[in-house]
């Protein structure tokens, strides 16, 4: 039988076997916590929110869309072109 939430199985040897009893548990069990909000939970434990950053663009490597609201994309422009274009353009505006 699965112990149930704040509950430890104690076994103990009695002069007719063993008998199993259920005592309440002192302290909450660590997995059953509350999470901290940018405890997100993944596929191997806890991971870290994306919340505040913002997005860059796997095609041309620009900030604020991803790959499916590229425009250079939807232009016909390849990723090594686009990539290029935006890092001269960058440079451009920086001077
Ligand atoms: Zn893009």
């Amino acid at each position: 039988m699965p112990t149930a939430f704040g509950l430890a199985k104690i076994v103990r040897m009695g002069e007719r076997g063993c008998t199993t009893i259920y005592e309440k548990r002192v302290s909450r069990s660590p997995k059953a916590r509350k999470k901290q909000p940018h405890e997100v939970p993944g596929k191997n434990g806890t991971r870290l929110s994306k919340h505040g950053v913002t997005i860059h663009c796997s095609h041309c490597s620009k900030g604020g869309h991803n790959s499916a609201g590229c425009n250079l994309k939807k232009m016909g422009m390849s990723a090594e072109e686009a990539k290029a274009l935006v890092a001269t353009t960058q440079a451009t505006l920086q001077r």
